[in-house]
């Protein structure tokens, strides 16, 4: 049974998930993944259906039966889960410390049938269909009131973390609010009770101005490099109208979105050589009740503004990033917004 545990002197809270200590040992160099990757073996490919848990949601062509072939993109829970459902919910402490049961969902998004095409090979329009299924799960999943955030995140390449080759995004759905999306959420609300106005809504207009760290405008979009990235072309990628909440956009956004992605994941394999890398949605938390605290998120549709975030890893979290929090980046964001910018797809 897994556990959350809280550290009061760094305030971060870890999911102690040993059930995972069993995951398949399917880790290998990234110069070795397309090799490696058969069909055969793999729990994504389509005829071996039976080998994962059943289905959530599948994208079919018409006739296909659930849990066999003729799907295109298809969610399953997660067969080795960081937290499950079935645990019941329960907080208590232990002496000085909080843990909470390892309550919660985790399931997989698997992209595409293809076991070789990886998401910047997918047509705009499958890019698409992949976010409305990630806009699917999120309207599902914060139906359920206990959860406190839901994070959906892509692991692009062994060094990113991904640990199956098969092209896959995760979907955790936690009973707890993570100290990064705490703190976001926090200096957000924080900014728009001073000024009444939102944030990132502000970083646009001033990037937009700027222009220095620009990597694509796009009608409904930008991409830029954050004044402040931690990695080398961190990039952001950002609704251009004011909007708190992933699962309430629409189509048209989402078709929007999809053009700007494959722009930058087409940018990205050529000019980084096919990075790994994270993608990572910040969206609104549920909207829920909690006693003792009626105002925790009264002003988020005004205050909070949901965007991808892309980090290529290409470097290493050494000592000093692990004792400061910290990073160093050795490319300035405005000469990596200048490279993408200036390449020629
Ligand atoms: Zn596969
Ligand atoms: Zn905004």
């Amino acid at each position: 049974m897994s556990e959350l545990r809280y550290d009061p002197m760094k305030k971060a809270w870890v999911i102690i998930a040993t059930e995972r200590g069993v995951r398949p040992v399917n880790v290998q160099k990234r110069e070795h993944l397309r090799s490696c990757a058969s069909e055969a073996a793999c729990p994504f490919c389509p005829g071996n259906e039976n080998r994962t848990p059943p289905e959530i949601l599948a994208i079919r062509d018409p006739g296909s039966r659930p849990n066999g072939p003729g799907w295109r993109i298809r969610v399953l829970p997660n067969k080795f889960p960081a937290l499950t459902i079935e645990s019941p919910l329960e907080r208590y402490g232990e002496g000085i410390y909080d843990v909470v049961s390892g309550f919660g969902a985790h399931e997989v998004v698997v992209e595409t049938p293809d076991n070789l095409e990886q998401m910047a090979d997918f047509s705009v329009g499958h890019l698409q269909d992949v976010f409305g299924v990630y806009r699917s799960r999120l309207r599902d999943l914060m139906k359920d009131q206990r959860f406190r955030y839901i994070m959906i995140f892509k692991n692009h390449g062994t060094e990113a973390g991904a640990s199956l080759f098969h092209s896959h995004s995760q979907i955790i759905a936690l009973p707890v609010t993570p100290n990064l999306v705490a703190v976001e959420l926090a200096s957000t609300r924080d900014y728009f009770q001073l000024k009444e106005r939102c944030m990132l809504c502000d970083i646009i207009h001033q990037e937009l101005e700027d222009q220095a760290r620009i990597v694509l405008v796009e009608e409904k979009f930008i991409v830029f490099t954050p004044f402040a990235s931690s990695f080398p072309y961190e990039l952001r990628v950002v609704p251009r109208r004011h909007s708190h909440d992933f699962s309430l956009v629409d189509d048209d956004t989402l078709a929007h979105l999809a053009f700007a992605i494959k722009e930058v994941l087409t940018l990205l394999r050529k000019e980084l050589d096919d990075p790994p890398f994270n993608l990572i949605l910040h969206t609104a938390p549920p909207f829920t009740h909690r006693a003792g605290k009626p105002y925790y998120w009264s002003s988020i549709e005004s205050d909070f503004h949901w965007y991808l975030e892309l980090v290529p890893r290409l470097t290493m979290i050494a000592g000093f990033e692990w004792g400061t929090g910290f990073q160093i980046n050795p490319t300035s964001p405005e000469d990596a917004a200048r490279f993408l910018r200036e390449s020629e797809i």
